[in-house]
């Protein structure tokens, strides 16, 4: 085994085994990892050319009943500031969102009972009736195959749900108490109903070992979602977790990469917790097949409340500054701010 036949054979069959990836995260060097970086960008150019996709995040609630040990919103956390936004606060949002041209919104949030499948309806209703053009996708955690259901009828057209690891044992020690078949199995469940699901892993958990990220990708290249979240693990100072350090930008951009190459069809972000630990990580994560940023929307008075890691960038950016700026910095990098829902190909009408 080599790590540039590996290379070679993710580019040409989007495959590998979990042999050869954890081969491949062992042993790739400097110049492999050049030669990685620069084979998932010719792959996202043939699928989606040089075009970035914005998505608005509205972090919907604070308030969380789960207790993830890596989370500043576990409910163990008496120091989080709780809020919850309600459907006026979130519908100017979204208008707020449309007019800066952000054709998909996502509304994330905690486990918070207080969004019932009643609540949620009425909410997607309203955005939909407004804005019947916009992509809308949820990411609220594990509900139930009804909830799921009536929530994508209601016309949600996307749902993230993170696996966060695909190794039960290491799932199971930071989420206590939560069987993993759980979440996968809301995972199937989205898929089956129709969403464009997305799936998603941190990079740097604490005790996390390469077999673990093949595991991961492995899970990723299996399940075929239609998004993947990848970021690098960064502690909270006030969870169990806060004295690890975080996960490096150089693991995370490889398995970007890889992924991109597994699945060229994916919509991958470059994430905020990328740019979090390293001022050029979003630039990074588009250079290594990445084709989506997610600008916060949410209002200004909630921002630091929804604090899931420390340091997170961008929290308190002007949004019209903060939008201008983005396009600037998409476009100096050599992509180009498309303004569509920017839908994954197998999902077009
Ligand atoms: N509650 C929902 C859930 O867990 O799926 C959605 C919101 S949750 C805050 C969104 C994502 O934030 C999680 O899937 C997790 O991967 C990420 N996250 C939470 N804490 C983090 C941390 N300390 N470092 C990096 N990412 C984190
Ligand atoms: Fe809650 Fe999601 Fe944070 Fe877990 S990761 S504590 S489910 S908000």
């Amino acid at each position: 085994m080599n790590v540039i036949d590996i290379i070679n054979k993710l580019y040409s069959e989007n495959d590998a085994s979990k042999e050869e990836l954890l081969y491949l995260l062992d042993n790739i060097n400097e110049e492999e990892k050049n030669l990685l970086i620069e084979k998932a960008h010719e792959t996202r150019m043939r699928t989606y050319s040089n075009k970035v996709y914005l998505r608005g995040l509205i972090e919907l609630t604070s308030f969380c009943k789960k207790d993830c040990l890596y989370c500043g919103l576990r409910r163990s956390n008496k120091s989080a500031e709780r809020y919850r936004l309600n459907i006026d606060e979130v519908l100017e949002c979204v208008r707020k969102g449309d007019k800066l041209g952000y054709k998909t919104f996502v509304l994330q949030g905690g486990e918070d009972a207080y969004y019932t499948d009643d609540v949620m309806v009425e909410i997607i209703t309203a955005i939909k009736n407004e804005f019947p053009n916009n992509a809308l996708t949820l990411s609220l955690g594990e509900r139930s195959y009804e909830s799921y259901e009536k929530m994508f009828k209601a016309g949600a057209d996307r749902y993230l749900l993170r696996h966060e690891s695909a190794s039960k044992e290491l799932y199971e020690s930071i989420h206590p108490g939560e069987p993993y078949e759980v979440r996968f199995n809301c995972l199937k469940n989205l898929k089956e109903i129709g969403y464009q699901a997305g799936a998603g892993f941190m990079v740097g958990i604490p005790n996390q070992t390469n077999e673990d990220l093949a595991n991961d990708l492995r899970f990723v290249k299996e399940f075929e979602p239609a998004m993947c979240g990848i970021g690098p693990f960064i502690p909270h100072k006030d969870t169990p977790l806060k004295d690890y350090p975080h996960g490096s930008l150089e693991k995370t951009v490889i398995c970007l990469a890889i992924v991109r190459l597994l699945l060229p069809k994916v919509l991958l972000p470059a994430t905020t917790a990328l740019s979090s630990i390293d001022k050029n990580g979003r630039n990074a994560g588009l250079k290594a097949g990445g084709n989506v940023i997610m600008p916060n929307l949410s209002p200004m008075s909630v921002r630091k409340k929804y604090s899931l890691y420390n340091n997170k960038a961008y929290i308190l950016d002007e949004d019209a500054e903060y939008r201008r700026l983005t396009e600037e910095k998409v476009k100096e990098a050599g992509f180009e701010v498309e303004i569509t829902r920017g839908d994954n190909p197998d999902f077009r009408d």
